[in-house]
């Protein structure tokens, strides 16, 4: 089968590699469609840890063409939608229950073979079903949706509260979503103009360009600040647009090893509650619901469909200022 592989820092490589077979406890997924993630990217140039060679791709979904030994869950046919982390279930983590803190949790597509493949091999436990009437191509966003619903939880945000989202990628965007969907008013922070119309079409009540424009439209900030844009330009300023006792989500991922300088005399005296948000512990079920349910809308997000050939190039540069997502189909 035809496959994008991380070889080494800097090198992807498409080609041929064995079909993966049906191994006991898994189902063989013959992949539909795969988006393109900022942690690719990373991954790519050394930012993230991986284990090479491995085919990437931790979001996508398709249609299960075999089934292991030992799998009651899953036929062939059953079309589903990968939630790429595995956690051990083991460690004092996941004894808590917090698998996404796993201490030994790796990810499809990261860490093993994953979705930029025509087939990929998953944990039957990994393949989640997809609801009647959900699309394989809307499916593909459950995986950073979930990260975002995860995002959401952690923010609990209460009707009626202002918030703040800084980033117009895809997650930002579907961040601005269900921020909206809590009962927020939203504004999303991007310079890009393109993503500034986008954001004002799912949803956001009102966009800014800057922080500073932002605070010219909310002197005293938001409720809550979703930072979804992963820079330590934003990490550094998520804390300043949050209002007196408001809150701040970080779910962008900036490189590991680089820091930003935050003033904990301000967080302290605004009592500025700074949390963290990391991937999608048992939020991928309701993920899918909000999708198959219409109530996040994914088509707006996709600016481009593109062939495995063409992985590469897209993951060797940085995306464009109107790119969202790009879906690997075919
Ligand atoms: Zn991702
Ligand atoms: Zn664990």
């Amino acid at each position: 089968m035809q496959a994008a592989r991380f070889m080494e820092v800097g090198r992807i490589e498409v080609g041929d590699i064995p079909d993966p077979d049906p191994v006991h406890g898994e189902v063989v997924v013959r992949v539909s469609h795969a988006g393109v993630c900022g942690t690719d990217r990373h991954i790519l140039k050394g930012e993230f840890p991986s284990r090479p060679p491995v085919v990437l791709g931790h979001e996508f979904s398709g249609t299960v063409v075999a089934v292991g030994a030992g799998v009651t869950t899953h036929s062939v046919g059953d079309l589903v939608a990968c939630d790429p982390n595995i956690a051990c279930g083991a460690c004092p983590s996941c004894l808590l229950g917090r698998i996404n803190l796993c201490e030994n949790l790796i990810a499809i597509g990261v860490q093993r073979n994953g979705g930029f493949a025509e087939f990929s091999s998953v944990p039957a436990h990994r393949a989640l079903s997809l609801p009647a009437g959900l699309d394989l191509r809307s499916a593909a966003f459950s995986e950073p949706l979930a990260c975002c619903v995860h995002a959401l939880d952690v923010a609990a945000i209460r009707p009626g509260e202002r918030a703040i989202v800084i980033g117009g990628g895809v997650i930002g965007l579907l961040c601005v979503q269900l921020a909206r969907l809590a009962g927020a008013e939203v504004m999303l922070i991007t310079r890009s103009p393109a993503r500034q119309v986008i954001g004002g079409s799912v949803g956001a009540h009102t966009v800014a360009a800057t922080p500073e424009e932002a605070r010219e439209q909310w002197p005293r900030g938001a409720d809550i600040v979703l930072e979804c844009a992963g820079t330590g330009e934003t990490m550094a300023q998520a804390p300043r647009l949050a209002e007196r006792g408001g809150r701040v989500v970080i779910v962008g991922v900036l490189a590991k090893g680089e820091g930003v300088l935050i003033e904990p005399f301000d967080l302290l005296l605004r009592e500025v509650d700074l949390r963290m948000a990391f991937v999608n512990p048992f939020t991928q079920s309701r993920a899918l619901q909000l999708l198959a349910s219409g109530a996040i809308s994914t088509a707006p997000l996709v600016t481009r469909e593109v062939g495995r050939e063409d992985l590469p190039g897209i993951l060797a540069s940085q995306p464009g200022p109107s790119e969202v997502k790009v879906l690997v189909t075919g």
